[in-house]
């Protein structure tokens, strides 16, 4: 079963295409949070960050910034909330990648992308030294 976004990228249903390139596409979210929501995805159906090959990873990074200034322009938006709901305990419903652009306006109501905390940690410093070590060896 592809996703519906790999329908999109196949015409099979409609959407509102604003670019495309060889290896990603941007289109109008359907269930826009704010006129000119646009969503940058990967051609190839990748369904988190964490599965996507380096080469796409730069694709697809050189597509949200080319877009971000367009859509900021052409809604004449103050800022961007720019983010990606990484897997379903983040919130992503649709499993094909994809980096949400979000024109923000100043008094819009909305929040920082801090206000997706739950309960925030109450962390010390030797498990913050542990953690950024951990992440280290990993990247
Ligand atoms: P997620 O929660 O997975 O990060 O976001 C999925 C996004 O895809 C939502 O903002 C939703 O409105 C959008 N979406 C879902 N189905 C469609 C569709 O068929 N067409 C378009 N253009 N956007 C869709």
């Amino acid at each position: 079963m592809s996703t519906i976004f790999s329908q999109i990228v196949e015409g099979e249903i409609p959407a509102r295409i604003v670019y495309e390139d060889e290896t990603t596409v941007a289109f109008l979210d359907a269930n826009p949070l704010a006129p000119g929501h646009t969503l940058v995805i990967p051609r190839d159906e990748y369904e988190r960050l964490n599965d996507v090959p380096d080469d796409v990873a730069a694709a697809l990074y050189d597509t949200v910034h080319r877009l971000v200034p367009a859509v900021e322009e052409s809604v004449d938006a103050d800022a961007t909330t720019v983010a990606f709901n990484n897997g379903k305990a983040a919130g992503q419903e649709v499993p094909h990648v994809h980096c949400h652009i979000v024109p923000r306006f100043e008094g819009d109501g909305g929040g920082p992308i801090h206000a997706i905390a739950g309960d925030r940690p109450d962390l010390g410093d030797d498990e913050l030294d542990d953690i950024a070590a951990d992440i280290e060896s990993r990247s």
